[in-house]
């Protein structure tokens, strides 16, 4: 590693200037990397250059020239080579990614990493590669594999019944990989094509709305119309239901007709087929969707197509944000309350809070939608910096939902589930409507309990009990991800008493299929829907009315559109009701009103029955006689109160070790050095409320400031001393800005 000198060298001065270039390279050091070039391979600036780092070469991002260092040149190591003949980002992009990177305080060369497809990280050319297909001959169409070649006669299949061809995401869907052609190819029954890239963009076409839009969603049209070439956020507050993808479809086709490009930030796209499907059919033009299943290669190829302009419409998850763009006119966020778009690991970034930079770098509108906006935009529309679009009704002939609390306190509960509750699962089944029945916790119990001794299956690894799943006669700890088979007797006192306690998804779904032996129930949680496509299978199955009772956590929350469902019943939601967190309430707020809004979207009214030990909770209690709006307008005036976000403005440093003292001595050193910045409140450090996780002992230190730029200032001036104190050797240690989530 190079050390600093003293004495700056003035290197300009001298006879033979050096050639010198600061590189971000991927490691966990806030701080750029002097290399020397020749001058027969100058890099580029927004270029890749390969590096050499200690022992290792490494990919680097050129920041920029320079002809000065800190360091002695005898000392400077030269490039390896450079990767990109022309600049790999343009300015905005490039500028970008630098200024999230700054606001985050991540190191730089790690943020090019994450916010870039892993093939750039790894030095491969950008270049846009030609996709290949595979299809089927006349040949193919009538070949009779051996029977015993079941590989083939698998593939034969599966190309029939994906219109004759396969491509390369067909064949990963399913685990294969293009070797497993080689025979179907030298037999002549399938052969290798390559795709043609699509020109579709300068004619795209969209295909006609069945509907005219309603009122509330010709009004917001048309102030998005007004805008349409300027930097204005929006706020598109629309209950369930009333119309939203509408608006953003409608919004969509002004900027395809003016040639331009937008980009829509879904927070999962595996959980919304619907939505994305609705895309699809309006608009026949290129559509780029990134997302998990797709290959490295596919994903820069998306990503080289977006730069070159050749997709109009690019539809992805937070990192689909950092797509180069031709000409982008417009920025769409779905959901924009989901928490997934907060990266919580790694490169701690907001996708939602860092669209509205870039789109006021670009200066082109965005649109927020949600039922039930952010306490953070409901702060930006009071403060005038937001326009709000309001769509107070649903669409078409969908009615409000009808809602009721359950008092379940001393009512025997079988399986969690009240008499009053049956008898209305049993009446909304008896006319032949689906029932959604809500418990956000998956897996069979969430503990197991020794009846003889007490027994509790904990993690050994987390301070947290292990969950039950029975169908893989597992203990799954969900937080550390540790998995190990139920043992057969109690491994304190060899007693077989062995009981699950508490009440996951998997055992909810089993007692109402015995509870309503003729009723279809199906289950959908992470578990069931961990193959790729299953998602889309059960929703469409959900629709075609061949489930009638569906069990589901939050994954059911979002976007889904089932019009025969007409009662959605939350079993158990007391534990969301007290919780340290101060934004625990807005959660649970907009967790209820998603989920309730699954109820009734079709022409029959819906009912939404919530069973709580505490009926009379101020949150369920309001949530039921207000509307969200009014709901979250108490929830800022709290905030303002308190003076919590978004009224100030707060960063999470989270440290962990092996043992306890360690983190605790290091962020004690941190709350010394912040502590001489009168305007900054340093609270801590303290255990995280989880002390243990994945073996690791955990603190942190939450500081607060009135504002983002005092809190950015200070950070920018202690962080070197920070980074230099002996205890942060002995630590990993993060930051987050702007926490969403402070354990
Ligand atoms: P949201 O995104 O707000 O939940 P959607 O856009 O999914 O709502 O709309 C709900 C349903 O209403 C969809 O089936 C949609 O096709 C339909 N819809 C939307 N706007 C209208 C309209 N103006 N007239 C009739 N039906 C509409
Ligand atoms: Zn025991
Ligand atoms: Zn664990």
């Amino acid at each position: 590693m190079l050390e600093p000198t003293n004495n700056k060298y003035q290197l300009s001065l001298m006879s033979n200037s050096p050639n010198l270039v600061k590189v971000a390279v991927p490691i966990p050091l806030r701080r750029l990397f002097d290399y020397q070039y020749q001058d027969s391979q100058k890099p580029m600036i927004g270029g890749r250059v390969l590096v050499p780092f200690g022992r290792q070469q490494l990919v680097g991002y050129v920041i920029g020239f320079s002809e000065e260092s800190d360091y002695d040149l005898k000392k400077i190591k030269h490039i390896v080579k450079v990767i990109d003949q022309e600049s790999l980002l343009d300015k905005e992009l490039f500028n970008f990614i630098q200024w999230s990177a700054q606001y985050y305080q991540h190191p730089i060369g790690e943020v090019f990493n994450a916010c870039l497809p892993s093939l750039i990280g790894k030095g491969e050319i950008a270049q846009l590669e030609p996709e290949y297909f595979w299809q089927l001959t006349n040949e193919g169409e009538k070949a009779q594999p051996k029977s015993n070649a079941v590989k083939q006669i698998a593939l034969l299949k599966l190309a029939q019944s994906h219109q004759s061809y396969l491509t390369q995401e067909t064949l990963k869907a399913h685990e294969f990989v293009p070797g497993d052609l080689k025979s179907l190819i030298n037999n002549g029954w399938l052969t290798k094509e390559i795709k043609p890239l699509d020109t579709g963009f300068t004619q795209p076409k969209v295909l006609p709305s069945t509907f005219e839009p309603n009122k509330e969603q010709h009004q917001a049209i048309a102030q998005i119309f007004a805008k349409k070439a300027q930097f204005q956020p929006f706020l598109l507050d629309g209950v369930t239901s009333s119309g939203k993808t509408e608006v953003y479809l409608r919004a969509i086709t002004h900027q395809l007709e003016a040639g331009k490009q937008t980009l829509v930030l879904v927070p999962e796209i595996g959980l919304t087929p619907q939505t994305i499907q609705r895309f699809k059919e309006r608009f026949h033009s290129n559509i780029s969707m990134l997302h998990s299943g797709m290959t490295d290669k596919q994903r820069l190829n998306e990503w080289l197509k977006a730069k070159q302009g050749l997709t109009s419409i690019i539809i992805g998850t937070r990192s689909a944000l950092f797509t180069p763009f031709k000409d982008l006119g417009l920025i769409v966020i779905d959901e924009e309350h989901d928490l997934s778009f907060k990266q919580q690991e790694g490169f701690r970034y907001s996708a939602r809070d860092l669209a509205l930079v870039r789109a006021n770098n670009l200066n082109i509108p965005i649109i927020m939608g949600s039922a039930t906006p952010s306490i953070e935009s409901q702060y930006n529309v009071s403060n005038g910096r937001f326009e709000r679009l309001t769509l107070s009704r649903r669409a078409g002939n969908a009615k409000a939902p009808h809602s009721k609390i359950f008092d379940v306190r001393q009512r025997p509960l079988n399986e969690g589930i009240s008499k009053p509750l049956r008898e209305h699962i049993e009446s909304h089944l008896a006319k032949g409507q689906q029932c959604l029945v809500f418990l956000n916790r998956r897996g069979f119990a969430p503990s197991i309990l020794c009846h003889d001794c007490g027994w509790i299956a904990e993690c050994n690894r987390c301070d947290r009990n292990m969950t039950y799943h029975q169908q893989l006669k597992r203990l799954h700890c969900h937080h550390c991800d540790r998995q190990v088979f139920l043992p057969k007797q109690c491994p304190s006192c060899q007693s077989d008493q062995l009981l699950p306690i508490g009440l996951g998804t998997e055992r909810l779904a089993e007692a109402l299929s015995s509870m309503f032996p003729k009723h279809k129930v199906i289950r959908v949680d992470r578990d069931s829907t961990r193959r790729k496509d299953s998602m889309q299978n059960i929703v469409e199955e959900i629709k075609r009315g061949e489930a009638d009772i569906i069990v589901g956590t939050q994954m059911l929350a979002k976007g889904h559109h089932f019009p025969n469902l007409t009662l959605v019943a939350v079993i158990d939601i007391d534990g969301c009701l007290f919780s340290a967190d101060f934004r625990a309430t807005e959660r649970t707020a907009q967790l209820l009103t998603q989920v309730a809004g699954r109820a009734g979207r079709g022409e029959a009214n819906g009912e939404i029955v919530i069973q709580s030990h505490h009926p009379d909770h101020p949150l369920l209690v309001n949530l039921f006689t207000q509307n969200y709006q009014q709901l979250s307008e108490q929830m800022l005036q709290e905030r303002k109160t308190a003076n919590l976000p978004p009224y100030s403005a707060q960063v999470l440093i989270r440290s962990q070790a092996t043992n306890l003292a360690k983190p605790m001595e290091f962020l004690q050193d941190m709350a010394n050095i912040l502590n001489q910045y009168p305007q900054l409140e340093v609270y801590g450090p303290y255990p995280a409320p989880m002390i243990k996780r994945a073996g690791k002992m955990r603190a942190q230190l939450l500081l607060q400031a009135s504002d983002k730029q005092t809190i950015q200032k200070i950070l920018n001036a202690a962080l070197p001393v920070i980074e230099e104190q002996k205890s942060a050797k002995n630590v990993r240690w993060s930051i987050d800005v702007d926490p969403q989530e402070v354990f």
